[in-house]
């Protein structure tokens, strides 16, 4: 027995995207929730392209619905904590079997049994309903936010570098009033969603930040780096010559990119390596390199998803981006497309930043 659903899928770990009705068997979970957006990223086109190899499909499945980022609502709920009506941002991540998934933490999963909607053995988001547990399902506290929750998802991981940089960072005091970061610099390598996002947060902590690429970028993105409060340096032309950052973050994957990182790295300075390219040349440390991390006291650290811990710290960021000004964080969601639309999983447009379905 189940429902027929408007679903997009694939065929993980091979590719493909289709748009087709599925009959959806009833799932557990306390709540019936109907999806209202759901933001597509490199992951998605990397499992669309077959390029992302670790796509699964869910057991018992002949395809896998695609989607982790996602905003819905509430149609029916065995929870008093979430009524009709409410909007939602599901938990993408499902805990397996191991300690650290125990106690909520399936982002550091020790065994892999862990599931990731849309991604690895869970059935994602972009189809018309899901029912899901009310533990893996978090309140956008205003209605008004609907649209932008749909940032939760990939500021989340921020959020998490955030926490991880707060660990790291009791090696260095900082002379800064009120313990802020003011006064020290950030160094984010890439300009994509993710760069755009950490380049906020970062500046609100208080940093200097800049972020780099090595190429020019559209007006779109420079005028959000700007507006931020952060600054954009095409690196190919200015290697920054004569400056320090106390912390790096890397969204490239680009071996080439990371060394450079090394190399601009202060005193007791942390490296946070995110972004992933299993296709970027290699590209050599050297001597020298190892030399600085260990006289530099420079930790590196790679960090990958959130808890709901810090799904719930980005949506509080969110909101506040919001009340600060709505117009800025609206302008990250550069286009709202059509379940129909297709082609948003092959190609990128130009000046996006984060595309998103509307259902
Ligand atoms: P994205 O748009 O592909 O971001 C990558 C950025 O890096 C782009 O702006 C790209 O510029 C730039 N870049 C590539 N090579 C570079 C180089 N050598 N120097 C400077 N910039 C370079 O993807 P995203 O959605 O923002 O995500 C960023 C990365 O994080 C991706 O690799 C993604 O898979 C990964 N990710 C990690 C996590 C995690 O939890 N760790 C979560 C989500 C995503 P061009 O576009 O001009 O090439
Ligand atoms: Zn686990």
């Amino acid at each position: 027995v189940g429902v027929n659903l408007k679903a997009i899928v694939t065929d993980a770990p091979h590719g493909g995207v289709w748009l087709r009705e599925i009959n959806e068997p009833v799932e557990h979970g306390d709540v019936l929730v109907q999806t209202v957006y759901t933001g597509v990223c490199g992951t998605d086109r990397g499992i669309v392209s077959g390029s992302l190899e670790f796509a699964r499909k869910q057991e018992g499945f002949d395809y896998l619905v695609l989607g982790h980022e996602c905003v819905g609502r509430v149609v029916e709920s065995r929870n008093s904590s979430l009524k009709e009506g409410d909007f939602v941002v599901p938990v993408a991540t499902m805990p397996g079997g191991c300690m650290n998934c125990h106690i909520g933490r399936p982002d550091y999963c020790s065994d892999g049994d862990f599931r990731a909607a849309g991604v690895y053995r869970k059935n994602g988001y972009m189809r018309s309903y899901f029912r899901e547990d009310s533990d893996h399902l978090i309140r956008v506290p205003d209605p008004s936010l609907s649209l932008i929750a749909v940032l939760t998802e990939p500021l989340k991981n921020v959020m998490k570098v955030v926490d991880l940089l707060s660990l790291l960072g009791y090696r260095c005091i900082t002379t800064a009033p009120g313990s802020t970061y003011s006064g020290k610099r950030a160094l984010i390598i890439g300009t994509g969603p993710e760069a755009l996002l950490f380049s906020r947060v970062f500046c609100d902590m208080g940093f200097h930040v800049i972020a780099v690429n090595r190429h020019d970028i559209g007006e779109k993105h420079r005028k959000l780096i700007e507006k931020s409060g952060a600054f954009f340096v095409d690196y190919s032309r200015d290697k920054l010559d004569g400056m320090e950052f106390d912390v790096a973050v890397d969204t490239s994957g680009d071996p080439s990119a990371v060394v450079y990182c090394i190399r601009k790295m202060a005193r007791n300075g942390i490296l946070f390596l995110f972004g992933t390219n299993g296709r970027a040349p290699a590209y050599g440390i050297t001597g020298t390199d190892i030399d600085r991390v260990v006289e530099y006291n420079i930790a590196i650290a790679g960090s990958v998803d959130g808890g709901r811990v810090h799904y719930e710290k980005a949506l509080r960021k969110l909101h506040e981006w919001y009340m600060q000004d709505r117009d800025s964080v609206r302008s990250l969601i550069t286009a709202i497309r059509k379940p129909e639309d297709l082609d948003v999983f092959r190609f990128k447009e130009e000046g996006e930043i984060k595309s998103v379905i509307e259902w």
